[in-house]
């Protein structure tokens, strides 16, 4: 028997999908219901009925499951970016290590024995709030028609104002506060998407946790240079955003596109410099403390870095001891960012190669090879299906180890190709994906490779993604 829309059901939750919504079944028809929580009995909404399954929306928890917690930010339903907030910390990683698992079973094809043994305990995090060093915040105007920063209530973009993210640092509001008065006081319009008109669009922040330097990003939708400035009265704003502690660096990036791309192509800084600078320290694998040693860098505005500092360290050091490097092999490290990877390996490599599709990104990476006087490192610019197949076919260039850490789509086919033709002895992937994680290492399993570790380090906690690391090991000698 089927079910229709508004249709109201009780359900016990039992399993959580890849995107957060609990799973109940309810004769034998399934229900994904967000915001519900595995073990909560519920009575929920049906908001889409389809033949065998429907999602539906929570309407009243009857008996909470045991690992169901109070949410700290009341914005967590509306919001969606936390989709597992009311979920115990312990019981998100045990959910993300099931998700990996699942995925290396279902879209890798691997036996979920073989599974069990190659994969290692996901790693955690101690304090599992205000980790992410960076923070994009849209603009908008809210009902009474101030500017207004917060977020995208979950799928539109209608922005609900909230400048205390419970995942971001504590000086956001300040600075958005910041920024949000000046709009008022000298009537600086907000982007509005509909219509495509007004001025500020996004503000991008970002810290340095071990440094303490932030940046801060306006993205723009004029480009008013011509005007001497990019914005009316911006030695005001700049006054007052530079008083802010650890203030380095204010710019702004102009987009004028109609996207959903946050930043533009180019940057410009209006104050101070390019960037923030911070360390990453390198630690014992076995229990995560310090070695005393760091690699400092320099990040500018469209450069990635990764978004969870203390988890990084973790997983740098993860990806060290799967290279295994001694000091003679050579190295590619593909999809290498501002080059954080590459430097990591460095010390314990004979050479080691970048490539990375952002021209700024490649500058920060060459610059932060200088800073940190290593020698034994460069990096090329381009897309790494373009660059590594020609390297290889043309300079017949090698490695012993190759690292990937593509974007969530996973490598592209002919970076896979290269890599079987290059045959390197070692794979790291660094993903944070697992679904394109698994598709990309059945293939590079049935072109020669075995995986022998697998582990999962919660870079994201209170949202659904996960971040891996996986050793492949070629099995032909
Ligand atoms: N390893 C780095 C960056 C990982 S994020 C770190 O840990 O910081 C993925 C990186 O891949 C980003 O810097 C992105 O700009 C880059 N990228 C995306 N598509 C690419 C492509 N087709 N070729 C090369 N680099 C790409």
């Amino acid at each position: 028997m089927g079910y229709e829309k508004n249709d109201i059901l009780t359900v016990k939750i039992e399993d959580m999908s890849n995107d957060g919504e609990g799973i109940g079944k309810a004769d034998g028809y399934t229900l994904f219901v967000k915001d519900a929580v595995i073990g909560d009995t519920v009575s929920c909404r049906i908001t889409k009925a389809k033949k065998n399954y429907a999602y539906a929306r929570l309407e009243r928890i009857l008996e909470p499951s045991l690992v169901r917690v109070e949410p700290r930010c009341k914005f967590h339903r509306q919001c969606g970016g936390c989709q597992i907030q009311a979920m115990d910390y312990r019981a998100q990683l045990a959910y993300k290590q099931n998700k990996v698992r699942n995925n290396l079973i279902r879209i890798g094809g691997f036996e979920a024995a073989y599974a069990e043994k190659i994969m290692e305990p996901i790693v955690g995090m101690e304090d599992c709030f205000h980790y992410r060093n960076k923070a994009q915040f849209p603009i908008g105007v809210d009902k009474q028609g101030n500017p207004a920063a917060g977020f995208y209530a979950g799928r539109t973009h209608d922005i609900i104002a909230n400048t205390d993210c419970a995942l971001g640092v504590e000086e956001n509001k300040e600075i958005l506060e910041c920024i949000l008065a000046y709009m008022k006081k000298y009537h600086v319009p907000a982007y509005q998407e509909k219509t495509g008109e007004g001025l500020v669009r996004h503000v991008l922040i970002r810290k340095g946790f071990d440094s303490g330097e932030i940046m801060v990003c306006l993205v723009l939708n004029e480009d008013r240079e011509k005007k001497r400035d990019f914005l009316p009265e911006q030695d005001r704003l700049v006054g007052r955003l530079k008083e802010i502690r650890g203030m380095t660096s204010v710019s702004v990036s102009i987009n004028t596109e109609q996207t959903n791309v946050i930043m533009g192509k180019e940057v410009y800084v209006i104050w101070g410099k390019r960037g923030i600078t911070d360390t990453i320290h390198i630690l014992e694998t076995e229990n995560f403390t310090r070695t005393g040693r760091g690699i400092s860098f320099l990040i500018s505005p469209l450069s990635f870095y990764q978004v969870n500092p203390v988890q990084t360290e973790k997983l740098y050091s993860l990806v060290s001891e799967y290279a295994g490097l001694g000091g003679t092999e050579t190295v590619w490290d593909v999809y290498c960012g501002i080059g954080t990877i590459s430097l990591f390996l460095a010390g314990a490599a004979k050479q080691v190669y970048g490539v990375e599709a952002v021209p700024q990104a490649v500058e920060d990476a060459r610059e932060n090879a200088a800073r940190n006087g290593i020698g034994n490192v460069e990096f090329f610019v381009g897309k790494a299906e373009e660059v590594l197949p020609e390297k290889y076919e043309k300079e017949g260039v090698y490695a012993e180890v190759i690292v990937v850490d593509p974007p969530r789509k996973g490598c592209d086919a002919k970076v896979i190709a290269a890599m079987l033709q290059m045959r390197p002895e070692r794979i790291v992937y660094v993903s944070c994906d697992s679904a394109t994680l698994a598709r990309d290492v059945r293939v590079l399993c049935d072109g020669g490779y075995e995986v022998s570790r697998v582990r999962g380090v919660d870079q994201f906690c209170h949202t659904v993604h996960v971040e891996c690391v996986v050793l492949m090991s070629r099995v032909e000698k």
